[in-house]
């Protein structure tokens, strides 16, 4: 285990304004975990970053001590990117800030922020922009993978809104990314992952939502799920961009709003936002509404926050978790059938298996184009194995493989990857040219690989 010197660490301390956190300071194993508590690391300093100073510095003694470098904007990283043996963790989650501009619909934000602080800030102006289904995600690292949340079908990607970031790069310096400066390094930013510097600030275009919205969910019991997938596809075909939903195939957690009987058996849940014109939304979302018999049907108006965090009591800190994902071209006879089998063979009441219907705005990229590729297909896959501890984890991780392998396009969302993928794999999530301009940009901001704890684009001279 690598440990710092006490001299070195006094003249860092001396320079920055956050907390050091070493594995002899009381707090260290709270610092040094993240949410998926799959992930047991043990770094040699924790820099709890004040601001913009502490982030330069950390990322100058990381370069001068030779150590890894995990960068942390709200820990939600799946494969543990945001911890690290033996090295420095960049911990953002002081840097809270947020600054909405509701005359031209613009907000500001500081990578520490995390979707609930986010979402309660700019409705309170009417406003938001695509967030996270879970309100306890950073934005930070969701919208440097792309971020596909409730209003992707209307708004796109998070990552489509970010129109400017402030970036600390490998040298130390702090780099505007926008239209006009350093256009190739926001279009990396905008899908291409925490490859090219720690972003400190995002800036991004906020639109017209709620205070209310028409949202929710419905469940069937598990025998339906054929007829309900294929019900959800023809149902998808014709849903307008305002209504974005995803197809559930899980068990039936102890809530109240479910019949005691069905508790702990297979169910299918459809969850959705009908995020146009209040009115309109009972109609709308009624095709998702009526694919079998209903267990139950709690689609209704509510509160744009209260969607925001609905399941957040169903994914709690700490437990073990690997997500896996594939971009599907449609739901064909070969996709449901994997489907079922796999729904059959579910490891763990926990584990639940996510198709998301995407297209609508998402299928049109912003202006100056971005990393994110997949914008022509019609769903993603992503299977989320969870359980309460390590016990059983190896085999629901063999599963999640089993139920992902050869099922769709084989191109995979970098924030749905429970592990570091290799280079092929990280390769096929940004076909055609997209990968090899991202190693341009890499080898222009961090020819060195600095930047390597993420789904690693190497620099072509690494
Ligand atoms: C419970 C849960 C729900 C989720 N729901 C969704 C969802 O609805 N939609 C969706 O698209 N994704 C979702 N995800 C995936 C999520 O987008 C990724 O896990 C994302 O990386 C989380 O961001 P974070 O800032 O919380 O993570 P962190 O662990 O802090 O960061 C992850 C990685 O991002 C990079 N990074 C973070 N901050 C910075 C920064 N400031 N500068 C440069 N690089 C940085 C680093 O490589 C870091 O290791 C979910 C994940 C979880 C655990």
């Amino acid at each position: 285990m690598t440990a710092l010197g006490e001299a070195t660490l006094a003249e860092l301390s001396q320079g920055v304004r956050g907390e050091l956190i070493t594995p002899d300071s009381d707090g260290y194993d709270e610092a040094r975990s993240i949410w998926n508590g799959a992930h047991d690391r043990r770094p040699a300093l924790v820099l709890r970053c004040a601001g913009v100073a502490d982030v330069i510095k950390g990322v100058q003694f990381a370069r001068s001590e030779n150590l890894p470098l995990a960068v942390r904007g709200g820990g939600h990283s799946i494969p543990g990117f945001s911890t690290t043996d033996d090295g420095i963790v960049l911990d953002l989650s002081p840097m809270k800030g947020i600054r909405v501009d509701p005359i031209n619909k613009r907000v500001v934000a500081q990578a520490g922020v995390l979707w609930r602080d986010m979402d309660a800030e700019t409705q309170a102006f009417g406003l938001a922009l695509t967030g996270g289904l879970i309100s306890s995600t950073g934005i930070a690292g969701f919208t440097l993978g792309g971020g596909i949340g409730w209003l992707v079908r209307r708004l796109g990607l998070t990552a489509d809104n970010l129109v400017a970031a402030d970036v600390v790069t490998a040298d130390g310096q702090l780099l505007r990314a926008d239209a006009d400066e350093n256009p190739d390094l926001l279009w990396a930013l905008r899908g291409g992952g925490g490859n090219f510097g720690v972003v400190t600030s995002f800036e991004y275009t906020l639109h017209d939502v709620g205070p209310m919205v028409f949202s929710g969910g419905v469940f069937y019991p598990g025998e339906y799920a054929e007829q309900i997938i294929n019900g959800y596809r023809e149902a998808c075909a014709s849903a307008p961009d305002e209504l974005t939903t995803v197809l559930n195939l899980t068990t039936a957690p102890p809530v109240p709003f479910l019949p005691e009987e069905v508790h702990g058996k297979p169910i299918v849940a459809v969850l959705g936002m009908w995020s146009g014109a209040l009115a309109d939304g009972d109609k709308q979302t009624q095709p998702v509404r009526e694919l079998a018999p209903v267990i139950a049907d709690v689609f209704s108006p509510m509160p744009y926050l209260g969607m925001q965090q609905l399941i957040d009591p169903l994914y709690p800190r700490g437990v073990h978790n690997y997500f896996r994902s594939n971009f599907l071209d449609g739901i064909g006879a070969d996709t449901v059938a994997s489907l079922l089998r796999s729904y059959a063979e579910i490891p763990t009441p926990m584990t639940e298996i996510h198709v998301h219907h995407l297209g609508g705005a998402m299928s049109r990229p912003p202006a100056g184009g971005s990393a994110f590729h997949n914008r022509d297909k019609e769903f993603i896959l992503n299977v989320v194995a969870r359980t309460p501890g390590a016990e059983g984890f190896d085999q629901a991780v063999a599963w999640a493989r089993r139920a992902t392998d050869g099922v769709g396009t084989g191109s995979a969302y970098v924030n749905f990857t429970g592990e570091a993928a290799g280079p092929d794999q990280v390769r096929s999530s940004y076909p055609g040219d997209t990968y090899d301009r991202l190693v341009s940009v890499k080898d222009r901001y961090d020819p060195a690989n600095v930047f390597r704890l993420n789904q690693n684009i190497a620099p072509s001279k690494a």
